[in-house]
């Protein structure tokens, strides 16, 4: 089944607005196996919505619009919809009642305005708004083969009258194959790498199809695969995620809606490992994504954000001579944070950041965005160089979960 999204306002053009009624909506269809075809703006004018949606329902199954209930003079979801099904509007009884209840009781004037929100395309059923004056109202069309559904623009009106009421009907509605997606993370490799092997791998693309994008410094995949029944799809995902992560498996590091901190938090859990951490240029970043992640308690042991020269020194035992000499700019100052910072916690594991995240301070050498993390556990230190130039924060986040993934990929190499 295809559904298009629509959504109505002149602010949505102007870009004061962004569409997230649309991202909304498309996930919401998904979670029913229900695939979104496209989404339109369009501005606040009854011929121009009117086309757009009559275009719409020539292409899809499901329609649906939002924005452009209320009762203001630029509010004609309504009027164009019915245009483009050819039906006329007509004041629901119930519907105006209802209203005018509302109004009264909170001392607002119940105005022909206010009443146009009671108007109903012929054959539409209404779909309560709890948190708004303007219902919503959804139909069907060409002998029930079509479903066009008119919901309001502000979120919080939207997902209850959604989630209340919309849902159950689109469920009722849906037919013929389903489709499922599923959502591999991966680090460390390039999207045309990644796409190569993915082409290589035989068989892959009869189980699913897939769709890579590039999300902050992490590359997601998302695999789709369509089927008869839910158990058909489950086999088809499984087998291709299966086929991905015993090729891809290093770079791969979670499946589904985990993130990075919580790859690394469920490892230290398996393998009983605790782990404490030395940074500098992140600024205690790492230890504050480990710390998001519930329980870790029973695995992180401590963090200290050790700035200058003197508290590498001093709060976690650096030599003065590296810092002398390479200097604080180095692997081997990286390796002493990593190997203090798992002395002075007593953790089995430690993570040490040192690097220049800029802008200024640069040399030909090391140029800022210059960074250096490192790993030192029960298998000896492990330092790795990473070049992130970017603006400071966005330099910052990249090299902690560099070093995060350095500390997985650590902790893959440790027995269970
Ligand atoms: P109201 O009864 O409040 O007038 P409405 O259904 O007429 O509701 P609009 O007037 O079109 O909706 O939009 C009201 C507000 O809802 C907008 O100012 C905007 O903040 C939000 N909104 C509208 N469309 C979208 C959208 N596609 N994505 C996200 N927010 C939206
Ligand atoms: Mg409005």
């Amino acid at each position: 089944m295809r559904a298009e999204i629509v959504g109505v306002g002149n602010e949505l053009l102007l870009g004061f607005v962004d569409n997230t009624n649309a991202s909304y909506l498309s996930r919401a269809l998904a979670a029913l196996g229900i695939e979104t075809r496209g989404h339109t703006s369009v501005g606040d004018d009854l011929e121009e919505a009117a086309e757009v949606i009559r275009n719409a329902l020539r292409r899809a199954d499901i329609v649906l619009t939002t924005g452009g209930l209320g009762p203001t003079d630029d509010d004609l979801t309504r009027e164009a919809a019915a245009e483009a099904v050819g039906r006329p509007l007509a004041e629901d009884e119930g519907l105006a009642e209802e209203l005018q209840n509302r109004m009264r009781s909170r001392n607002r004037p119940f105005s022909w305005r206010v009443a146009r929100q009671a108007n109903l395309i012929r054959g539409a059923w209404p779909l309560n708004n709890a948190h708004g004056t303007a219902p919503g109202q959804y139909l069907f069309l060409d002998d029930e083969k079509r479903l066009l559904a008119l919901l309001p623009g502000p979120a919080y009106e939207l997902i209850p009258m959604v989630e209340t009421h919309l849902l159950p009907v689109l469920s009722a509605f849906r037919r013929g194959p389903l489709f499922r997606t599923r959502t591999l993370k991966f680090f460390g490799i390039g999207e045309p790498a990644l796409e190569e092997t993915l082409l290589s791998m035989d068989g892959l693309h009869h189980l699913v199809s897939w769709a890579p994008y590039g999300k902050e410094a992490e590359l997601h995949v998302c695999l789709r695969a369509g089927g008869g029944s839910e158990e058909e799809i489950q086999e088809k995902l499984g087998q291709a995620i299966e086929m991905i992560s015993s090729r891809l498996g290093k770079v791969l590091f979670t499946v589904g809606d985990g993130n990075m901190e919580g790859a690394v938090a469920d490892l230290l859990v398996q393998r009983r490992l605790t782990v404490g951490a030395a940074e500098s240029c992140t600024g205690g970043l790492l230890a504050h994504r480990l710390t998001n992640v519930p329980g870790s308690s029973a695995y992180f042991r401590g963090g200290v954000t050790c700035y200058s020269g003197e508290s590498k020194i001093e709060v976690v035992g650096v030599k003065p001579a590296i810092l002398e000499e390479p200097g604080v700019l180095s692997a081997e100052c990286a390796a002493a944070l990593a190997e203090g910072a798992r002395r002075i916690f007593r953790a089995d594991l430690g993570v040490g950041i040192t690097g220049l995240a800029g802008p200024g301070g640069g040399t030909p050498e090391i140029p800022s965005g210059t960074v250096f993390f490192a790993v030192d556990g029960p298998h000896g230190p492990v330092v790795e160089r990473g070049y992130f130039p970017a603006a400071r924060q966005v330099t910052k986040e990249r090299t902690a979960q560099a070093a995060l993934d350095l500390l997985r990929r650590y902790l893959l190499k440790s027995p269970v």
